[in-house]
This record gives structure tokens, C-alpha cells and sequence, in this order.
């Protein structure tokens, strides 16, 4: 009987952990990040200060409960409607259809006319600090306007496009450069050690446009695929998008076996 207590207490403890660490990197890199540690802290407080007989604390904790349930809500509506659409699938596929037509669609037009490219799609991992050092634009994704941003004479096309949920998040980003510049080719320049550096920091994946040669790229944990033709590239994005046993290993872990692959 103790045994079987024991277990339940592990088995508790396991859950409950998992579901703090998933919490926890669903939010990474996003606004609701700080939020969440704050409240986890003050969760922490409260099962505390009820085991130690504090009983102030525990009497205005008490009180503001009811209250910050609904303050939650309100604050969480976005993370929650996007936790839910991702834990049934079909919001973030339907999303994604439009939004990987319409990037092969301005990809295509930008290889034809050899305007040089950077588009990053965020998956788990947050992408927050590369897009605030861009210039927010919170847009619809359209061809056109991915055309436009990219136009040599347009003041945004330097650097990366980033994608989340959906949506053009940023133009303009600063991406970061590959751990081990060495092991890359000479021909390329910058924005595909870009594109590799991001997708090695990160899970995201990224096309890229060469202004040289108009050559298509894509980049997925550090590794990057040159020169696609334009019908594998919207079937490649579709692939990695979509592939639900890549979305559910999460962050982390699936950082992991991203790494293992590059070095390994
Ligand atoms: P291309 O084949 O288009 O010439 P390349 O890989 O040779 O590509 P560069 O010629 O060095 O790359 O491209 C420079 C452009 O790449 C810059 O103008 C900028 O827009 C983009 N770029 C360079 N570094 C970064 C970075 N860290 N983050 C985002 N964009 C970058
Ligand atoms: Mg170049």
C-alpha cells in the first residue's frame, strides 16, 4: 500500500512537472513568459505561506484568487485560443496552407527576379528577440507584400522576415550567424550563414533567395538544403510545417535532435 502511494505521489509530481516545463516553452520568447514566472512564483508563495501557517498571506491570496482567474483569462486570450487551435491541430494546418502558398508564391517571383530573400518561420521556439530587432509589422502574409518588403529599394529589405502564427511578425530582423562558420562552403555569403545560424539556435525554418543567383534555399536545425526547384519547395515547407511528430517534441527536445544530427 505504501508503494503504491509512493507511486502516486511520483506520478503527481512527473505530471505536474511536465505540464509547468510545456507551459513554460510554449510561452518562451513570447510577452506572457514574465507572466507566467511571476505567478509561478506566487504560486509557490501561497503553498508556502499555507504550510507554514502564514495566514496573512494566505488570506489575501485567498481573496485576489477568484479575481486574477478572470484577469488571466483576459490577459492569456491569445496564448490560450493559439494552445488550444495547436492541441487540436487544425487551426495551426489551415493557418499554415495559406501561409506556405503564399511564401512559395513571392519566393518564386523573388528567385525569377533574382532579389535576394530572408524568411524565417517561427515553430516552438519563440523567436521574440529577433523580431524586436526588426521592424514590427503584425501584417497579413500575402505575396505582395513579401515581394514588396524584399524590393532592393525598399527600406525594410535588408535583412529577415519573420513569420509567427501566421502572420509577417517583423521585416528587417538581424539574425544570428552559425556556431562553427568553418564548416560552411565558400560561396555563401551572409544571408545563408543567416539562414543556417537561425535554424541552428533555433527550431524555425527558413527560406532563403539568393540575389546572385537566384538559387532557393531552406534551412532546418542548422542543416541547409541548396538550390530547390520551385514545386519541392512549397512541398519541402508543407513537410516541416505540418509534420505533427515535428511540432510535438517541443522546443527543446527537439532542439536536441536537431544538434545531435548536425554534429553527429
Ligand atoms: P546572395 O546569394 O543573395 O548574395 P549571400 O549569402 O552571398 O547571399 P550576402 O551577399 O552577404 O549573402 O547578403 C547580404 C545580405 O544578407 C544583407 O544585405 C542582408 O540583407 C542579409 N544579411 C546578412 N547578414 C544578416 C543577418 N545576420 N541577419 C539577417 N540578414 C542578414
Ligand atoms: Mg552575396
Amino acid at each position: 500500500m505504501a508503494i503504491l502511494n509512493n507511486w502516486k505521489i511520483v506520478l503527481e509530481v512527473i505530471i505536474l512537472w511536465y505540464v509547468i516545463y510545456m507551459t513554460l516553452l510554449f510561452v518562451k520568447g513570447t510577452r506572457s513568459e514574465q507572466l507566467l514566472k511571476g505567478l509561478l512564483i506566487i504560486g509557490l508563495i501561497f503553498i508556502l505561506s499555507q504550510q507554514f501557517g502564514l495566514d496573512a498571506i494566505t488570506w489575501v491570496l485567498t481573496r485576489l484568487l477568484p479575481i486574477s482567474v478572470i484577469a488571466l483569462v483576459i490577459v492569456f486570450q491569445p496564448e490560450l485560443r493559439r494552445g488550444l487551435a495547436q492541441l487540436g491541430r487544425f487551426g495551426i494546418r489551415e493557418e499554415n496552407a495559406n501561409v506556405v502558398d503564399e511564401i512559395a508564391h513571392a519566393v518564386n517571383g523573388l528567385s525569377a527576379k533574382r532579389q535576394g530573400a530572408l524568411i524565417v518561420i517561427e515553430r516552438e521556439y519563440g523567436l521574440k528577440s529577433y523580431i524586436e530587432s526588426g521592424t514590427l509589422l503584425d501584417a497579413k502574409v500575402t505575396n505582395f507584400l513579401i515581394v514588396s518588403i524584399f524590393m532592393p529599394q525598399s527600406p525594410l529589405h535588408d535583412g529577415a522576415v519573420i513569420i509567427r502564427s501566421g502572420r509577417i511578425a517583423a521585416a528587417g530582423c538581424v539574425l544570428p550567424l552559425p556556431e562553427d562558420e568553418k564548416q560552411l562552403p565558400k560561396p555563401f555569403g551572409m544571408r545563408h550563414r543567416a539562414a543556417i545560424g537561425i535554424s541552428e539556435e533555433t527550431d524555425a525554418v527558413c527560406v532563403v533567395v539568393s540575389e546572385e543567383t537566384g538559387a532557393i534555399s531552406v534551412s532546418e536545425g542548422g542543416k541547409l538544403t541548396h538550390d530547390m526547384s520551385k514545386d519541392d519547395l512549397a512541398k519541402t515547407l508543407k513537410n516541416m510545417l505540418y509534420n505533427p511528430i515535428k511540432r510535438m517534441p517541443l522546443g527543446i527536445r527537439s532542439r536536441l535532435v536537431y544538434e545531435k544530427r548536425n554534429r553527429g
